[in-house]
């Protein structure tokens, strides 16, 4: 009789207690699902065995949908209905991504929240969303046949420059497939957590991810179970695949040394010719050499042997290429590799001894690899999961993440007041009061930013509402508290409430498409770049701003008041006034102060005047002891 199994005490909880609870990897080339069990985290395989399925979904000719190896293989005969890499497209629009490189039929079409990409398929449009929760539906089935029950929900992991749109298309796909979301995890921190770095003692560290067609490197900063992204980079078109094209284009080479006419290859051909290079480059990272072996459709045989000295040589600009990223995130963090005490790989691509051996001279330290590159996150994302569902103790250390951009609003003069500064830890709720700009205002309107920079052009708008029905004051009295909320998963929410009359609006952002990594580089790096010029043009702003309110004051005053002034005097106010505008045309922001102090000046005793005028006009025709000072 074979023995059964009991669990170490605090490891497992009583069966009718553990809920079941997943985590995902959901990859550009390749997705997973892992679950933790009896305290460990393990991936789920499908019926033949298999850790992965790949990221591919077929609409096929018979109303069927196809999802993962078969769907792969059918890719070179069926291109316009065989998605893959559908991840690139989620939460972007047309403008986002270069259209000709890719096979599909994209439209575009428009809806409340904006733009948003779709791929004309013989089932239909399909949108990104639509292809993800296809994958997410089949492992979702995975995890429930070989669990043997239904999922009470599912860590999902996503890039750490992912933004919120990105997420929204993420969390989305989870829905359409009837997954619910625990959280939405940093695909870097997912890494983190399986090598139990959140246990480990407090550092930074470096999280290198080369997977099929994507380039990412986190440095993650820990301290009490708060991951802090410190830096992000990477190259959103260095993979895997790269090797695979090196090879191919190398052992065409061959066949054209051998043949004195060029060929070119079909699609067919070249598909085929691109597997058996991705074949032979697996095959050489626990080898010394590969053959390829293909029979192309016009009856030719390929038949050549790489061994691993040449596909070294043919890869090393790729490997190097990885390293100028790396530098930037480092130089970006303030960190040289002596502040970094360990680097975890991640991604099949790392499988490579090339890529590992030029990471440990990069770093000057072993990279971590005794977990599977290609699993990692998965198995990280389960933990969380595990947690989440509430399998564990209450004093477990639940991980936050942080923003990576910061998030502000639209003040006067076209500036960004910032709201919450980057890498804040999530969830994270912070307000702020603001006030009318002019007598009367009963509605204002909020326009939400994102972006390191001081004036609204430069950084990117996410949303914009109004709130209506102030109570009308004079400006500057009203108070406005506006309230930013961003949750666990990184998604904001903005409210506006009027603090005496509690009129109150908010609302979610789900901007329509997202931005690109290197445009959050670019505004990262533009944003430390361009401090000082931010500066002076927030003063020019502010200047500006004080300037033409009080001009308005003043012409409001004249309009009312201008019986308390002699011609001259008018006249006076008059000359100061033009200088001071065409002051603010000219736009030197000292010069702008400088007058404005002069029309103060010059209107002071006529400020004096009304002022005795209005106590005059309030006492009149009441006793003393009525009036209330
Ligand atoms: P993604 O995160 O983009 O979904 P993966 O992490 O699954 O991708 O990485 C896929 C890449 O890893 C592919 O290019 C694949 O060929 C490569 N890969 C997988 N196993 C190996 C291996 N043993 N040696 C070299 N490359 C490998
Ligand atoms: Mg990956």
């Amino acid at each position: 009789m074979a023995l059964l199994q009991i669990s170490e005490p605090g490891q497992s909880a009583a069966p009718h207690q553990h809920k079941l609870a997943v985590g995902i990897d959901l990859g550009t080339t390749n997705s997973l699902v892992a679950t933790v069990r009896s305290g460990l985290s393990s991936i789920l395989v499908d019926e033949d065995g298999h850790n992965l399925l790949p990221s591919v979904v077929r609409y096929m000719p018979d109303g069927g949908i196809e999802v993962g190896y078969s769907a792969q293989a059918a890719q070179s005969q069926d291109p316009t209905n065989t998605v893959v890499s559908a991840k690139r497209f989620m939460g972007r629009g047309l403008k986002d991504i270069d259209v000709s490189q890719q096979p599909y039929h994209f439209i575009e079409t428009k809806s409340a929240s904006g733009e948003m990409l779709q791929i004309e398929t013989r089932a239909g449009i399909k949108s990104p969303v639509e292809i993800s929760a296809e994958i997410l539906k089949t492992l979702k089935a995975r995890a429930e046949k070989s669990l043997g029950g239904e999922l009470v929900g599912a860590v999902i992991t996503v890039p750490a420059y992912f933004d919120d749109a990105q997420r929204q298309a993420t969390k989305d796909a989870a829905r359409l497939a009837g997954l619910n979301v625990l959280r939405l995890l940093n695909e870097p921190t997912a890494a983190a957590v399986a090598y139990g770095l959140d246990n480990a003692s407090e550092g930074i560290y470096v999280i290198y991810d080369l997977g099929g067609g994507t380039f990412d490197i986190s440095i993650l900063k820990l301290a009490k179970g708060v991951f802090e992204v410190l830096a992000t980079n990477g190259d959103s078109a260095l993979g895997g695949d790269d090797f695979d094209r090196r090879i191919f284009c190398w052992a065409l080479d061959q066949r054209l040394a051998e043949q004195s006419k060029c060929t070119p290859l079909n699609a067919q051909d070249t598909r085929l010719l691109l597997t058996k290079a991705r074949e032979a480059k697996e095959w050489l990272t626990d080898h010394a050499s590969a053959q390829i072996t293909s029979v192309l459709s016009t009856g030719e045989l390929l038949n050549v042997t790489l061994s691993t000295k040449q596909f070294n040589e043919l890869t090393q600009t790729l490997v190097t290429k990885t390293l100028a990223p790396t530098k930037k995130a480092l130089r970006d963090a303030g960190l040289t590799i002596e502040d970094i005490k360990g680097v975890v790989m991640v991604g099949g691509a790392t499988r490579m001894p090339q890529i590992r051996l030029s990471v440990a001279d990069f770093f000057k330290q072993t990279p971590l690899t005794n977990l599977d590159p290609d699993k990692v996150v998965a198995l990280g994302a389960a933990i969380q999961a595990n947690t989440l569902a509430g399998n564990k103790g209450d004093n477990e250390l639940l991980l936050l993440d942080v923003i990576p951009l910061s998030l502000g609003l639209e003040t006067m003069g076209g500036l960004v007041e910032k709201i919450i500064p980057r890498n804040s830890t999530l969830p994270i709720t912070r307000a702020q009061e603001f006030t009318t700009f002019k007598d009367g205002q009963t509605a204002m309107s909020i326009h939400v930013l994102q972006g390191e920079r001081e004036l609204v052009t430069d950084c990117r708008s996410l949303a914009r509402f109004e709130l209506r029905g102030i109570p009308p004051m004079v400006a500057g009295s009203a108070r406005i508290r506006v309230t930013f909320t961003v949750d666990a998963d990184g998604l904001l929410s903005v409210s506006a409430r009027e603090v005496a009359s509690n009129v109150e609006a908010n609302i979610v952002v789900k901007p329509s498409y997202g931005l690109s990594e290197e445009q959050i580089l670019n505004m990262l790096q533009s944003g430390f770049g361009a401090a000082e010029s931010d500066k002076q043009a927030r003063a020019l702003a502010e200047a500006k701003v004080d300037a033409e309110s009080l001009l308005a004051a003043i012409e409001i005053a004249l309009e009312k008041d201008s019986d308390l002034l002699n011609a001259q005097e008018i006249q006076a106010i008059r000359g100061k006034m033009d200088a001071l505008r065409a002051n603010i045309h000219a736009g030197a922001s000292h010069a702008i102060h400088e007058a404005t102090e002069a029309l103060n000046l010059a209107t002071e005793e006529f400020a004096a005047r009304r002022m005795d005028a209005s106590v005059s006009h309030a006492l009149a025709g009441k006793n003393l002891d009525e009036v209330n000072f």
